[in-house]
């Protein structure tokens, strides 16, 4: 198992039993637990704040909720598992025949141990979920519901870490945490995410890291809707959405396809895992459709492991945390370390000595001893020396040379520290016109 994935794992058992959803002292109680990690701002947003063309809605709290046989047995009993109840549900309290019931009762058929997961957030409403094995044994007559819930004006929670760095220019990671006692869709995230915070704000970094957890879908939108000013500075980023599942790494383009995060996890994902797989942008899927949508066009991607909606524990009482490993949440975590690495040290170069190759013997650069490992070594120092005209970033490099990319990163830092070679800082980089 790689470093911190028991660690890991040991938060996504501590969050798993709260019941969260889009808003609520759920999220407040899981960023408290965050926060005991990094540094996290917390934010509430009012009930009725627009964001878009949608608004802040009411806040929901819950504190119990059964079914209650004629008998007096709690026949589903929210204490058991928050799945129990449907996200969002109003409160009621009334006795009822099972066939009234009935419409409000959600299963899943095909899988009769499991409880589903169902919300209704924007169409007040009242459900049941429950395995089909305890509709199965349900006799008709009376029952007594009671869900214990408010539904009023209050706000949404999210939470925000930014670790400044070297430069303006910002790495956007995201996780969504609105999801009840769901372990890989939703606490996988949260998980890495906070101890990728962990990691960022222990070191320098070039790029300014910023880290939300927010609800999915109106909490991004919210977040967008209140820092379009930072938005125009987000170089790079990532939704990170169930990473912690048995599977290999999927990566998510984003709307633009070529971005340097698309760009870089092509040249590290296939390479480091044969399964892993990358995939096209759609319009469907996490946060990264709010962030990719046509008023933003942000260079944000999605890491998962398994895709949402193609595992059969998916929104089902089955994703709980022993369907997530300690070593696919550390797997995430070293790959996202990799990721940001390559990240940070692309960039454009220029050849201070342009005219003709460049001696590379009198500078000590010639490899002595022949082999491979020599000969690749020069062969990056040259493709690195052509292309170096301050256009290029090293991705381009290592995309036109076919070279590895540690080979061409390493070249272009040695002579960097040469004459022959000068980092074109990267505002003025950006302001130059397209080859
Ligand atoms: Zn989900």
């Amino acid at each position: 198992m790689g470093a911190h994935g028991a660690e890991m794992h040991e938060l996504v058992e501590q969050l798993y039993p709260i019941c969260r959803s889009i808003t609520g002292d759920g999220v407040r109680e899981t960023l408290r637990h965050v926060s005991g990690h990094i540094p996290l701002r917390v934010h509430e947003v009012p009930t009725g704040t627009p964001a878009f063309d949608w608004t802040v809605p009411r806040e929901w709290n819950i504190r119990d909720a059964t079914i209650t046989d004629s008998e007096g047995r709690r026949i589903v009993d929210f204490r058991h598992h928050t799945l129990h109840v449907m996200s969002y549900s109003a409160p009621i309290d009334e006795r009822m025949q099972l066939e009234a019931l009935r419409p409000h009762l959600h299963t899943l058929p095909d899988q009769p141990d499991q409880i589903p997961y169902r919300t209704s957030y924007y169409n007040e409403n009242w459900g049941f979920c429950l395995s089909q094995r305890q509709l199965d044994v349900l006799d008709d007559g009376e029952y007594h519901v009671r869900i214990e819930s408010t539904l009023a004006d209050g706000s949404l929670t999210y939470g925000e870490c930014v670790i400044p760095g070297a430069e303006q220019a910002e790495f956007l990671l995201t996780c969504h945490i609105c999801h009840p006692s769901l372990a890989n869709d939703n606490l996988s995230g949260i998980a890495v995410l906070t101890w990728l915070g962990r990691a960022l704000a222990a070191r320098t970094n070039r790029f300014t890291y910023r880290l939300l957890f927010i609800p999915g879908t109106i909490g991004s939108l919210t977040w967008l809707s209140r820092n379009e000013d930072v938005v125009g500075r987000i170089r790079h980023g990532l939704t990170l959405a169930g990473v912690g599942d048995a599977a290999a790494l999927t990566y998510k383009r984003s709307r633009r396809g070529t971005a340097d995060i698309d760009r870089a996890v092509g040249l590290l994902l296939c390479d480091r895992d044969r399964d892993a797989r990358i995939e096209d942008f759609s319009p469907y899927g996490y946060d990264e459709r709010q962030f990719c949508s046509p008023g933003f066009d942000l260079p944000v991607g999605c890491l998962m492991r398994s895709p949402h909606n193609t595992y059969p524990e998916y929104h089902t009482s089955a994703d709980d945390p022993s369907f997530v490993q300690p070593a696919s949440l550390a797997d995430t975590f070293a790959f996202l370390l990799s990721l940001i690495d390559l990240l940070e040290r692309n960039g454009h170069y220029r050849n201070m000595s342009p005219k003709g190759e460049p001696q590379l013997g009198k500078r000590g650069l010639y490899p002595s001893t022949g082999g491979p490992t020599a000969r690749q070594e020069q062969l990056a120092m040259l493709w690195v020396l052509n292309l170096a005209d301050g256009h290029h970033t090293l991705i381009d490099i290592v995309e036109r040379s076919g070279m590895p990319w540690n080979a061409v990163a390493s070249a272009a830092e040695r002579l960097a520290a040469t004459d022959l070679l000068s980092a074109v800082p990267t505002s003025e980089a950006q302001t130059r016109p397209e080859p």
